[in-house]
């Protein structure tokens, strides 16, 4: 019994010493990169970090991933997006989309869902919700499901096409400060001689008939799953 415990008193002095010698080749305080030097390492910047160790020339890749629904990125727009909008958006995204936090909407066009004779929404803004980044069910006959990162490129699809009807629907009624008119009744569709643009008063012109203005956004939507997702930062996973 003496002697295992000289064996074993022997081997943690050694375990202690080894543990001494290895904290010593680490330095005391570990200062963690501020949030924002993380958040702005993009993939594209990915390089070797060189570390110190006893190994000399030991380098190994690493790779930031930014946590999905956080608002660590560099973004300064009110509120504040999220991690996966600011990545998402550089990629598939618009100039002209903000993210607007929680709803039951993937995303809409403020200059028509929300039009009125007094609106200072601009015309091509898409404002983009939490929905965006998950799952994109068909709403046509062959459509493909999408997610994440092919999810949200869907999204900013369908809301350019509402952009654009707005576009053209605008034409028809330059006499109108604030353009063609969306959700409102009554509704301000005539042209500059009083004559109905809309008769049937459901917000398609009448020279578009038969047209549904969800129908063809929604047709629009041809994102293939996985497209993005070499792109996405979570490559090769998906970050969703
Ligand atoms: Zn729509």
């Amino acid at each position: 019994m003496k002697r295992l415990a000289t064996v074993i008193l022997c081997f943690l002095f050694l375990l202690s010493a080894v543990s001494v010698w290895a904290q010593g080749k680490y330095p005391k305080d570990q200062k963690p990169a501020s949030r924002k030097e993380l958040a702005t390492v993009k993939p594209a910047e990915r390089q070797p970090l060189h570390l110190e160790s006893a190994a000399a020339n030991t380098s190994i890749q690493i790779k930031f991933y930014y946590q999905r629904t956080g608002t660590q990125n560099p973004s300064s727009a009110t509120p504040k997006p999220k991690n996966w909008f600011y990545y998402f958006n550089q990629v598939c995204g618009d100039v002209d989309a903000l993210y607007k936090g929680a709803s039951t909407y993937y995303g809409c066009v403020p200059a028509m869902l929300y039009w009125s004779a007094t609106m200072t929404h601009s015309k091509t803004a898409i404002w983009v919700y939490d929905p965006a980044q998950g799952t994109n069910t068909p709403h046509t006959v062959g459509g493909v499901v999408t997610t994440g990162i092919d999810c949200f490129a869907d999204v900013i699809i369908h809301e350019n096409v509402h952009v654009d009807q707005i576009r053209r629907a605008d034409l028809l009624v330059t006499h109108e400060a604030k353009g063609w008119s969306w959700n409102t009744t009554p509704n301000n569709h005539y042209d500059g001689s009083s004559n109905d643009l809309d008769t049937n008063d459901n917000d398609v012109p009448d020279s578009w008939e038969p047209y549904g203005l969800e129908d063809a956004a929604y047709d629009a939507e041809n994102t293939a799953e996985d497209a993005y997702k070499t792109k996405d930062w979570a490559n090769p996973g998906k970050q969703y």
